[in-house]
């Protein structure tokens, strides 16, 4: 029997979703909620019932004290950590690893992100990440798109007559543009986050709502039936207008600036930077807050005079107690879609026409090329050409990412949706990587940004909720930043004693950009 090329892809499925952590294992949501998935094992419900309950976990007495506890080392609470400098801080994160959904790997030198994609010139990640040492190049190219066998090198600008669509659906795409350039989101922003996005794509060519249907679950977690009408119709304007031209990224994508972060910090407060820490409780009270974590076989706890969460929501309203009913709701209510990535690795240049690439209709969204902002950079020879694929799931799939088996079969399709693109394509790789996440991003549904949000994420006296979900419009790491820079001013008010903490929190949830 012979054997192709084909039998010996490497297949690997990494991502701890099913590995270690009590939290992560009850990655589902409340059974009985709009957002549940299926139920796929009941311990793994038992589990979450306990720690949701706080009483599963013994809480010993504190041995140690912090002025500033941070619970998460994604982006949101390695800047907190960063912009807290000199003071007495203590950071937990549950994985082996920092960075959350802003990670990056390599294969043999080569980087490659796990997650989030790219940032804006001058936003809250590009002027962070100036200061910390990184550069982030332009990434200078509009999206192409990759449709019936055909590329067009962009969409809704100079490439809209080239769209690879008849000539009545290039005319609706037009039709479309020209009408939702005439909305005035500022002005109608409460009501159009009370609608779905479908009720503005009714009417014109069934393409434009399925590009949506790549473009939201792989930039806002969600389809256009799901998708507030303020997050469509601003993003449309937004990529019509050009905004895309400010793009910036590294090879390893938001991981970048994680990696970073970590590099900077590591040197001067390595000790206060804990891995496979994962918090099971913080219990505010009138002068401190415990914080209960799990290191191994230990459990331990800490007394903070403040605490900055910047876990996601739907782990959040789990682990703090004494939580108000109507933002524990407002928490529980957040929807967040299931998101693997996968890298597909090749050892020939494949293919390097654009940086993402949408691909309407397939097991992915849309695919990057790695080292896009590099491939010019002179003596750069790559050995092999990196492409990732945004593979985000629908929430009644979620239990895909349970089981590996499932996790490679999903793999393989990418792969074979990828080579059945274009003829060219058609090549093995040498390894393709599923890296799983059960719920890295908030959804973009109707009333979140305006509505819900603001519920979930109020300060109580000594706990502030960070993370990209208390931002938005849609999950952005730029804005995990800012509200992390706003958690940390709040905290040294907090600290001093001093009037106006509450006020700066608000503000910040406020400016939420638009
Ligand atoms: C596929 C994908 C693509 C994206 N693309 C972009 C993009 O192009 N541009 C952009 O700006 N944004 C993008 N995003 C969004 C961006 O990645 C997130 O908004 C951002 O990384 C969130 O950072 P965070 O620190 O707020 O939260 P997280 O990354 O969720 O970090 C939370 C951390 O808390 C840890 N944790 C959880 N529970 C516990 C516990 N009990 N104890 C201790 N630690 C715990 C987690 O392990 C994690 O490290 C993308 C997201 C995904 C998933």
């Amino acid at each position: 029997m012979s054997h192709t090329r084909r039998d010996f892809i490497r297949y690997v499925v990494a991502g701890s979703i099913a590995s270690g952590c009590p939290i992560d294992q009850a990655l589902l949501a409340e059974p009985g909620s709009a957002a549940a998935g299926p139920l796929v094992e009941g311990e793994h419900f038992n589990v979450c019932h306990q720690v949701r309950d706080g009483h599963s976990f013994p809480k010993p007495e504190a041995t140690k004290k912090a002025d500033v506890i941070i619970v998460g080392g994604g982006v949101a609470g390695l800047s907190a950590a960063y912009f807290l400098k000199g003071k007495d801080w203590l950071l937990l994160e549950k994985e082996d690893h920092f960075g959350g959904n802003a990670y990056q790997e390599e294969y043999e030198g080569h980087i490659f992100g796990t997650g989030s994609a790219y940032g804006y010139r001058g936003d809250h990640g590009d002027m962070l990440a100036k200061e910390i040492g990184l550069n982030l190049p332009l990434i200078n190219m509009p999206d192409p798109i990759i449709d019936n066998g055909k590329y067009a090198p962009d969409i809704w600008r100079t490439g809209i007559n080239d769209l690879p669509y008849s000539k009545n659906v290039i005319a609706s795409f037009k039709k479309y543009r020209d009408n939702i350039m005439k909305i005035d989101v500022q002005k109608n922003a409460a009501q159009l986050d009370s609608e779905p996005f479908t009720k503005y794509l009714a009417g014109y060519a069934p393409e434009i709502t399925k590009l949506w249907d790549a473009y939201g679950p792989s930039n806002w977690g969600a389809f256009s039936e799901d998708t507030s009408a303020l997050i469509g119709i601003t993003d449309s304007q937004n990529l019509i207008q050009g905004q895309d031209d400010q793009r910036v990224i590294l090879p390893g994508g938001l991981g970048c600036i994680t990696q970073k972060l970590v590099e900077v910090l590591k040197p001067r407060h390595g000790e206060r930077m804990l891995r496979d820490a994962t918090v099971v409780a913080v219990v505010p009270d009138k002068d401190e807050v415990r914080v209960t974590y799990v290191q191994g076989e230990k459990i331990t706890t800490v007394a903070a005079k403040v605490v900055l969460m910047c876990t996601a929501k739907y782990i959040t309203a789990r682990l703090v107690a004494g939580l108000p009913n109507e933002q524990k709701q407002a928490m529980r209510r957040m929807r967040y879609t299931p998101y693997p990535m996968v890298n597909i690795i090749f050892d020939k240049p494949i293919y390097r026409k654009g940086y993402d690439n949408w691909c309407p209709g397939k097991t992915f969204t849309d695919f990057i090329v790695a080292d896009w902002t590099i491939r010019n950079n002179p003596g750069y020879k790559p050995k092999y050409n990196i492409l990732t694929f945004y593979t985000p799931l629908r929430e009644t799939e979620r239990a895909i990412l349970l089981n590996e088996e499932d996790c490679k079969t999903l793999a393989a399709k990418v792969l074979k949706d990828f080579q059945g693109l274009m003829p060219e394509f058609n090549v093995d790789p040498v390894e393709v990587r599923l890296y799983r996440r059960g719920h890295p991003m908030f959804m973009a549904v109707p009333e979140q940004f305006t509505k819900n949000r603001m519920i979930a994420s109020q300060p109580m006296e000594r706990v502030f909720f960070g993370n990209s979900d208390s931002g938005g419009p849609e999950s952005l790491t730029s804005e995990a930043v800012r509200i992390s820079h706003a958690g940390v001013e709040w905290a040294n008010l907090v600290l001093a004693g001093k009037p106006g903490a509450a006020e700066l929190a608000h503000k910040a949830l406020t400016e939420a950009l638009l």
